[in-house]
């Protein structure tokens, strides 16, 4: 289910990315234990009593060489066009300033609801200065403080009374959704029109709610799918929507409501960093994930040029070594129809359930071949395996110290896990439980 979207906005140095940290709290620091790759501080999720919500601090969207008055407005139109609630963000202590006043332009023009936060505001006493923001037009200023994370309950319980109501998964179980990120210009839209250009496509209009008119679900020989975001690819013209971080941002969304994620590659120009940065979210995500390599019809090859790129990605994106990698040209549909059984095959192998019976019988013979490590005199001791999850398949390793259950052990059982039961495209999970 999509999550609503909570947007920061306000002049720079009145405490945005302070208060998102503090509302994103653990979560990130949790994120960034996980080896390769760290978040940018731009886009997390959040929780406040009974609501999820993910959160962007639009202060962290840098465009570019603008002007300082531009950045900020390119950032209220960010929040204005991402986010479900926008808090609007000030600093009780200098009052409100013309910059101020120029965001609250910007938000004045849409249509989504916008809550006024009053910040630094570290005692009771500085409470009666809030009453000169109400002149900002947008009600009831909250005051808060993000040093002493004063006032974030009442903040938070008013964006949450404007969270949007979402049905419950539109697009039912059978349906794969999948969603196509990359670089601005490696050719996803390009992709999405040659997908959905191809014979044999219908265009299904399950109707959504507005959000989700950004999709394009369609129907392919009896399988439906929803490429997700669509809308987003598409969408051109503004000035930041070229930049590297509110590509990522768009990225980080259309993972989140996928389950198949397409890491699209320009072949033409080949690997740059930015696409190790996206990659490494898709993996992140425990999504099924295929690398697309695009514009192949603009390469120059011989026999070799196809093995060759592969290594190279191989190389670059070690995480992803699970991931199939297609070779294709939006523009000239070549190799095109490769894509779709590749998607409905990391698609299953991201729900795929094994039994467990053979399941502890290929846990036993892989611990036969490769005896569990010791350390200090104890052995690891592996009990019983269990799959607990799908999306992706998760196991639970039932043994007598989690402790000792090491990483290249814990490689070597998944590495055991894939050969015995194929899980192309997608990650799996290995957890340690210690056996009561
Ligand atoms: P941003 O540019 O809007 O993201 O602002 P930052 O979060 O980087 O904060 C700017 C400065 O204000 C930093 O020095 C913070 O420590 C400080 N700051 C943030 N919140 C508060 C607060 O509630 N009270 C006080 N006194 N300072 C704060
Ligand atoms: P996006 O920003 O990732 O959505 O990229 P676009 O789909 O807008 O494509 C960017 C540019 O690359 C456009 O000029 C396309 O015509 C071109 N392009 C897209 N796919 C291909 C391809 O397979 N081969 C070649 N040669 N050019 C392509």
């Amino acid at each position: 289910m999509p999550k609503p979207v909570v947007a920061i906005v306000g002049r720079p140095n009145v405490g945005k990315s302070t208060i998102f940290n503090r509302i994103v709290g653990e979560r990130i620091s949790i994120v960034e234990d996980v080896p390769g790759v760290t978040r940018d501080r731009i886009y997390s999720s959040g929780e406040w009593l009974t609501h999820d919500f993910n959160i962007i601090d639009t202060g962290g969207i840098d465009i570019g060489d603008e002007p300082f008055l531009e950045q900020i407005r390119a950032q209220a139109e960010i929040a204005i066009d991402e986010a479900d609630v926008i808090i609007f963000m000030t600093n009780g202590r200098e009052g409100v300033t013309a910059a101020d006043e120029e965001v609250a332009k910007i938000l004045y023009k849409s249509k989504k609801p916008v809550v006024l936060a009053v910040n630094k505001v570290d005692n009771p006493e500085m409470r009666s200065q809030i009453y000169d923001f109400y002149a900002l037009g947008f009600g009831e200023p909250f005051p808060i403080s993000g040093s002493h994370g004063l006032g974030l309950g009442d903040l938070l319980d008013e964006v949450a009374k404007s969270f949007p109501k979402f049905e419950e998964d539109i697009y039912g179980e059978d349906v794969i959704k999948f969603s196509l990120i990359g670089r601005p210009n490696v050719g996803k839209s390009s992709l999405v029109n040659a997908l959905l250009g191809e014979e044999r496509v219908i265009v299904s209009d399950i109707e959504g709610t507005t959000r989700d008119a950004i999709d394009s679900p369609y129907k392919y020989n009896g399988q439906e799918y929803v490429i997700i975001d669509t809308a987003g690819m598409r969408k051109k013209g503004k000035v930041y929507e070229t930049t590297e971080k509110y590509s990522v941002l768009r990225a980080l969304r259309a993972i989140e409501r996928s389950d198949v994620v397409l890491v699209v590659l320009n072949g033409e120009e080949g690997i740059r960093e930015q696409d190790k940065k996206i990659a490494g979210y898709a993996h992140d995500s425990g999504r099924a994930v295929i690398i697309v390599v695009n514009k192949w019809d603009a390469v120059e090859k011989d026999e070799k040029t196809m093995k060759e790129f592969e290594e190279n990605i191989r190389a670059h994106f070690q995480f992803l070594e699970y991931a199939p990698v297609v070779f294709l040209s939006a523009k000239t549909r070549k190799r095109i129809h490769t894509l779709i059984p590749v998607i409905d095959k990391v698609s299953e192998s991201h729900s795929m359930r094994v039994e467990t019976s053979v399941l502890n019988d290929v846990i036993t013979d892989a611990v036969a071949m490769n005896p569990t490590p010791t350390h200090k005199g104890n052995r690891l001791k592996i009990f019983y395996t269990t799959q607990v999850a799908i999306k992706p398949p998760t196991f639970v390793v039932f043994v007598n110290d989690p402790e000792l259950l090491h990483f290249s052990y814990e490689r070597f059982l998944q590495n055991r896990i894939r050969d015995a039961f194929g899980f192309e495209g997608t990650p799996i999970k290995i957890y340690a439980r210690q056996r009561k």
